[in-house]
């Protein structure tokens, strides 16, 4: 199992074409909004709302609309580009890191972080086969463990 530790360092050198060549290999077009959506999941590790994205980009200059940012999250999304998350009240949240990994929940504020349960567990979650755990019609494509808690911050609060 490989696991994307270097995901913000990896980011820097990574240029607007590699963002292109990456939408194209995906079978999408690359217009400026799944550029830029691409580009601002890839720098940051927040998992943030769509909300939140098209606020982070308005501030940063880019007039872009809730609509657009929706419609185009969910276009990455059906390209595997990005996973959607469900934030504990009802919002979905981002993720543009598309390997195996696990997450935290705040239960207060909804913010989402990446962590690593370690390998027995990693190991253990591999070996799930759909057959034992009532799924025996699906075919499951990831799995994840979710913890919820109290993040830092809201517990300073
Ligand atoms: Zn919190
Ligand atoms: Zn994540």
């Amino acid at each position: 199992m490989t696991r994307t530790t270097t995901r913000e360092a990896g980011f820097a050198e990574c240029a607007q074409v590699d963002i292109d060549d990456l939408l194209r290999s995906h079978g999408l077009r690359p217009t400026k909004a799944r550029r830029l959506l691409l580009a601002h999941l890839k720098s940051t590790t927040r998992h943030p709302s769509a909300e939140e994205i098209t606020d982070q980009l308005r501030r940063d200059g880019v007039g872009i609309g809730v609509a657009t940012v929706y419609q185009n999250l969910s276009r990455l999304v059906d390209a595997g580009l990005l996973i959607r998350l469900s934030g504990s009240n009802g919002c979905s949240r981002y993720d543009a890191d598309v390997s195996s990994h696990d997450h935290a929940v705040c239960e207060r504020c909804g913010r989402v972080a990446d962590f690593d349960p370690g390998p027995r567990v990693r190991n253990a979650l591999e070996e799930v086969s759909p057959c034992d755990t009532g799924l025996g019609e699906w075919s499951l494509t990831r799995t994840s463990v979710e913890m919820l808690g109290i993040c830092p911050e809201c517990r300073a609060s």
